[in-house]
């Protein structure tokens, strides 16, 4: 099919994009890497007349740590260039997994975080570990900007709280404690090409002697969003883990989710991989805090 018609904005700023947002709310989308959009629009999945680009909004692909304020991940950075970030990799290796192993090279160097947020996919591969370092996202609109924490952020399958005049400017993630660790697994039927069937992602915070002080686990593509593991979480919390209690935990993670049957994998084999992965990154945050190289 071809693409249709439509008037292609490229504003030289953040408040001519907004201003264009604001014009064209109803008919008009905004562009990343347009790697999710631009397929919708030649399938003829929406009717838009005006795609804003956020390409030429300087600034907006910044990549920045500080140990105290953490990280931020500018709207316009892409999938490839997070990947590769030495203060990703080092800090946030579950992220820096996620945006590596996802899609293919092309869709790697155009594709954005942010646009993988917004599109709100249940298998978005970045929300698992973006949820589990306890992200927020801000979002700006001509009146202000708000700091909205991503488990509060996903509303449905491709649904979030997104007002259609703001704009996603960038991602938050705290800095992450000295000893803890984090990782990200993911099963697809054709390695990085397909979508996910299923994503885990994990953080683990110890104390001096090994015990976890702050568990999350999140998951993709196990239900209508990706979410929070809030029992597997608090059953980890003040222990030091064991073959036991990996097992309690993961399965309380199975319990977390609500799969479906489609044609990436049926809803009872997602469950067993939830069990399967989840142990597995317990295990991993638990080996990656415990060298204490976050
Ligand atoms: C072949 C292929 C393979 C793929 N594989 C994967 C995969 O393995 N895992 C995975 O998770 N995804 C995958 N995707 C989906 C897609 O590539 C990702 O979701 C990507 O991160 C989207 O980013 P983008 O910048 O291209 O978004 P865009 O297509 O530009 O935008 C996506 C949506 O977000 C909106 N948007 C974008 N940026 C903003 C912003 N700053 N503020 C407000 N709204 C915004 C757009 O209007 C649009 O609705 C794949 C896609 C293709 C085509």
């Amino acid at each position: 099919m071809p693409t249709p018609r439509f008037t292609f904005h490229q504003p030289q700023n953040l408040e001519q994009a907004l201003d264009l947002v604001g014009m064209y709310r109803t008919n008009g989308k905004i562009l990343a890497g347009g790697t999710d959009l631009v397929p919708k629009l030649r399938a003829g999945l929406m009717d838009v007349h005006h795609v804003v680009s956020l390409n030429r909004v300087p600034g907006l692909n910044r990549i920045t740590f500080h140990e105290d304020d953490g990280l931020v991940i500018g709207a316009g950075a892409r999938l490839a260039d997070v990947a590769l970030n030495p203060e990703v990799m080092k800090h946030y290796p579950g992220l820096a997994h996620a945006c590596s192993v996802m899609a293919t090279t092309q869709i790697r160097n155009m594709g954005t975080v942010a646009g993988n947020i917004v599109n709100s996919a249940p298998s978005a591969d970045t929300a698992a570990p973006l949820l589990a370092y306890k992200a927020a996202v801000i979002l700006v609109e001509r009146g202000g900007r708000r700091h909205v924490p991503l488990t509060e952020f996903f509303s449905g399958p491709g649904l979030n709280v997104m007002e259609p005049m703001e704009i996603m400017e960038a991602i938050r993630v705290p800095s992450p404690p000295r000893r803890s660790g984090s990782a990200y697994l993911r099963l697809s039927a054709r390695s990085k090409v397909d979508i996910a069937a299923v994503g885990v992602a994990g953080f683990l915070a110890l104390d001096m002697d090994g015990v976890i002080i702050e568990a999350r686990l999140a998951l993709a593509a196990v239900a209508p969003t990706p979410l929070r593991c809030p029992e597997a979480e608090a059953m980890l919390a003040g222990q030091k883990p064991d073959p036991q209690l990996l097992t309690r935990a993961a399965a309380a993670c199975v319990r977390a989710c609500r799969p479906i049957d489609d044609v990436r994998a049926t809803a009872a084999y997602r469950r067993k991989m939830v069990q399967v992965l989840a142990g597995r990154v317990i295990e991993q945050c638990y080996q990656t805090a415990e060298r204490g190289d976050a």
